[in-house]
């Protein structure tokens, strides 16, 4: 019987996709000034393609932007700490996670979240989305100097939770980094559909919308 859930943040919880555009097309009207010759349809397809899902950190992506489009009014630098400063006024989740998570509260699952990411910055995104009252234990990587899919990071979340990895489950989109960590230690796994990776036939179960979780939960 699952006792507790775990989920990853970045494309499992938090929209990453869609916050990002809305960042990017605010990050060119605040800087307009000196980015105005690039439209801004371009500055946010080229910031997103750079960024290419969260893989590239963003000193490199507005290094490459700026040399990109020739641009010396500002330097990358600027622009990544207005990243830094900003992006969780962006940040929004995917439909359905606030009753989600109340709904897995409700029926007494204890909750954890463990991202890989940097600190503070995850947890100023995680307080944006008001999610952090539901969780009991949050892990993030650059904070506890581990990353997934160390085994480590999962076990340190599940004794957090003073749960056994066969009676929980971990939530996530990377088949890598979340499904196949989490397996590692025998975690049941719910694979949160990703268009980037379209299958992960390794997981337990697959979710595509946040709604259909408590019942995917109940069913494993
Ligand atoms: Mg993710």
């Amino acid at each position: 019987m699952i006792k507790a859930v775990l989920f990853d943040l970045d494309g499992t919880l938090l929209d990453r996709a869609r916050s990002l555009i809305h960042f990017a097309e605010q990050q060119h009207q605040r800087f307009h000034n000196v980015l105005g010759k690039i439209p801004k349809s371009i500055y946010v397809r080229d910031f997103a393609a750079l960024d290419s899902n969260g893989r590239v950190w963003k000193d490199e992506v507005y290094r490459q932007l700026l040399e990109r489009h020739k641009i010396t009014a500002v330097s990358w630098e600027t622009m990544l700490q207005d990243y830094v400063d900003n992006l969780a006024m962006s940040c929004v989740g995917f439909p359905g996670l606030v009753p989600m998570l109340a709904e897995l509260q409700s029926r007494g699952y204890a909750m954890g979240m463990v991202t890989n990411g940097r600190s503070p910055f995850q947890e100023r995104n995680i307080s944006a989305l008001k999610i952090q009252p539901f969780f009991s234990t949050i892990l993030v990587s650059e904070a506890v100097g581990l990353r997934k899919p160390d085994s480590a990071i999962f076990r340190r979340a599940l004794s957090d939770l003073n749960t056994a990895a066969i009676e929980s489950v971990f939530v996530g989109d990377s088949p890598k980094s979340d499904i196949e960590g989490a397996q590692q230690i025998g975690m049941k796994t719910i694979w949160k559909h990703n268009s980037e990776w379209k299958s992960c036939d390794f997981a337990d179960a697959v979710c595509k919308d946040l709604a259909g979780l408590p019942k995917i939960i109940q069913g494993l």
